[in-house]
């Protein structure tokens, strides 16, 4: 690589998912500049969503969970460093601050800065054995504690609540899930899904408290019981809490760039600052499908997203057209999700979804907005074209299993493959 003659930087910082495929994507796209990859955390860039399956089960090895090899940063010289925290943006002077007092400069920045667990503020809620889990760090410490065995209680039931759950009752723990909600999963899939991955954490012997409203923590050593605000109280020897996520948009607020729920940035992900952008997590970006700004914490944006920010970044025609989707994966409940559906007017079965297997459609003004395959696969492209293709459909032909899906779609208009 001829760095002399284009001594231009991009900087990148966050070295999870996203940051490591934006390295990787502006090579592919031919830059062969100075590729600087910044991440906090002391790993090499790594996935997380085996944090709360097979990793923290000790059934996959850590290097598994890698993005690339380990010789991949220094054959494609993109100078990784790790254990680097970045304190501050300089947008002036197109530089970032380290934490250690060290200025780099750039010709194009990019944020994938990802998100960080809401945590809770209650008394006792500072007691050893209450845990997160976001990083590896956290996952190792979950999964020390997996292998005593005992009791553990889940706070939420989101989908790392509802993951860690699996995964533990899993390693044979007691479990007890304590959430607002009325059912697992309510809040992102609706009621009509969350009946049916209720019935699953049952079978599995987990204990579903609904409408808890947390009061406090209490312990000695460590926390030993957790009372909720209606008198109740749990004995456990652990606490997970998975209440959400916040975007790391902090370093991009402090320095002036646009911040709403993520930073905002354009279809193409450049934020309001020319060279400036923002992918993954952490990237609350306009979506032409949508017609709005979209920022969803999957694993699909993260990897999908970089190829077209680091075509932006070099210049190039860009715009990011993917339909969002994610997976889960509770006991040998597998499934695949597509779409968007904040609202819908009713969700269609096909199939059993007592035999847990089946796929889900949420349908807004007999349009299907979303789509979910448990444990049926090979579907997702097709799902996603019926989503795209926003045409009338009947109920009647979607629930029809003899009937498939791809001749639902009387004109497609244009489909986009899958997740990867
Ligand atoms: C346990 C777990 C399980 C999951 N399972 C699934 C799943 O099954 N399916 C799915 O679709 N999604 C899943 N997700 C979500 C998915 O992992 C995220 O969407 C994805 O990690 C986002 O990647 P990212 O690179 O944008 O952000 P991140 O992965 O958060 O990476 C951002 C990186 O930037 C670093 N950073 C932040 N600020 C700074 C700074 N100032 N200086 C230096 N470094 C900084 C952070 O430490 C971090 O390493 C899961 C997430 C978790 C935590």
């Amino acid at each position: 690589m001829n760095h002399a003659s284009h001594p231009q930087t991009h900087v990148i910082v966050g070295a999870g998912l996203a940051g490591a495929k934006a390295a990787e994507a502006l090579r592919a796209e031919g830059f062969d500049g100075r590729i600087v990859l910044l991440g906090d955390e002391s790993e090499q860039p790594y996935e997380r969503p085996p944090l709360s399956k097979d990793f923290l089960r000790g059934e996959s090895p850590r290097e598994k969970a890698r993005v690339h090899p380990d010789d991949f940063y220094t054959d494609n010289e993109i100078g990784l460093r790790t254990a680097t925290s970045v304190q501050a943006l300089d947008l002036r002077d197109r530089a970032v601050v380290l934490a250690v007092g060290e200025r780099i400069g750039f010709d194009r920045l990019l944020l994938a800065t990802g998100a960080e667990p809401r945590r809770l503020s209650l008394p006792g809620s500072d007691l050893d054995g209450i845990h997160y889990l976001r990083d590896l760090r956290d996952a190792d410490a979950i999964a020390a504690r997996l292998e005593r065995g005992g009791r553990v209680v889940v706070i939420g039931a989101g989908w790392i609540g509802a993951e860690v759950a699996a995964s533990a009752r899993q390693k044979g723990l007691d479990v007890t899930v304590l959430a607002r909600e009325g059912l697992p999963l309510e809040r992102v899939l609706g009621p009509e899904l969350g009946r049916v991955y209720a019935e699953v954490h049952r079978d599995h012997g987990v204990e579903f408290v609904s409408g808890a409203v947390l009061d406090r923590f209490e312990g000695a050593a460590g926390v030993e019981r957790v009372h909720l605000a209606d008198g109740r109280s749990f004995d456990t020897d652990f606490v997970v809490v998975g209440v959400g996520v916040r975007p790391r948009a902090g370093l991009a607020e402090a320095a002036g760039i646009a911040v709403a729920d993520g930073v905002l940035a354009s279809e193409r992900f450049e934020t309001n600052i020319e060279g400036v952008f923002a992918v993954g997590d952490v990237a609350n970006a306009y979506h032409p499908f949508y017609g709005r700004r979209l920022r969803v914490e999957h694993w699909a944006n993260a990897l999908n997203q970089p190829a077209t920010a680091a075509r932006a970044m070099l210049g190039k025609p860009a715009s990011y057209e993917r339909l969002p989707y994610f997976f889960s994966d509770q006991y040998d409940v597998r499934m695949e999700y597509s779409g968007y559906a904040a609202e819908w007017d009713e969700v269609v079965f096909r199939g059993d979804p007592a035999r847990r297997e089946f796929v889900a459609f949420w349908l807004s003004a007999d349009r299907v907005v979303a789509g979910m395959n448990v444990n049926v696969w090979d579907v997702t492209a097709d799902i996603q074209s019926l989503i795209r293709s926003q045409q009338r459909v009947d109920a009647e032909r979607l629930r029809d299993t003899g009937h498939p899906i791809g001749e639902l779609i009387d004109d497609v208009a244009g489909s986009i493959g899958g997740a990867a």
